[in-house]
């Protein structure tokens, strides 16, 4: 199974290297409209979104209209190898962290009491290096969102959010993969059919 993930991981990855930096612009607009249009991701009063790397989909736009609502937003940082999330806002700094990912620069006490539990969202928009219309995602391999996921409400709805070229017919799922609700693309969402989350 790790052997075939692999080799999925390294073509899916090698294509999304390709993508010109306009392309990522207007695919990531496209993209974003489609997770607005979402009433769980419109309607949400807590909400998980992550910085951008390699690449991937942009989040700005969905950043700055949950901002605008009002909504409680947060961002993962990895701390002592596990990851969690804090809550930023506009005037937020962002530093460089595991892999060279952005996360919200905040002083160490700050941070503490800037986390936001995984019980605690409405909503979380996961990126990943393919997807499929089941809901099964495929990481980088390192597992962090299948932990930090398992932790969250029943009710949470997780959005997978990426390129139309990232979606595999199917993909190979094992115990610990926690599957998404909806996946998103720059062509179409997928509501995905409920699976278990355990
Ligand atoms: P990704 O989801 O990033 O593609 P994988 O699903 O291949 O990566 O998982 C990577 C590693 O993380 C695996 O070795 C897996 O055992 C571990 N892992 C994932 N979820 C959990 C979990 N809930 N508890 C413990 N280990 C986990
Ligand atoms: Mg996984």
């Amino acid at each position: 199974m790790g052997g075939v993930k692999a080799a999925l991981r390294q073509s899916y990855l090698k294509r999304r290297k390709q993508l010109s930096a306009e392309q990522v612009c207007i695919l990531s607009q496209k993209a974003q409209q489609r997770v607005l249009a979402l009433l769980a991701f419109s309607a949400a009063r807590t909400v998980g979104l992550y910085a951008p790397h390699g690449n991937e989909v942009d989040t700005g736009l969905l950043s700055r209209f949950a901002q605008a609502t009002g909504a409680v937003v947060a961002s993962p940082r990895v701390v002592h190898g596990t990851m969690e999330f804090v809550r930023f806002d506009s005037e937020c700094a962002w530093q460089p962290g595991m892999f060279g990912i952005l996360e919200p620069s905040l002083e160490t006490q700050l941070a503490r009491s800037c986390q936001v539990a995984p019980e605690a969202f409405d909503v979380i928009v996961v990126p990943g290096v393919a997807f499929d219309p089941a809901g099964n995602r495929l990481g980088y391999g390192k597992g962090f969102y299948d932990r930090f996921l398992a932790q969250c409400a029943p009710e949470c709805v997780f959005i997978g959010l990426a390129y139309d070229f990232q979606l595999e017919d199917k993909l190979p799922r094992e115990a610990h993969d926690i599957a998404l609700d909806y996946v998103v693309t720059d062509a179409k969402s997928v509501a995905c059919p409920a699976l278990s989350r355990a």
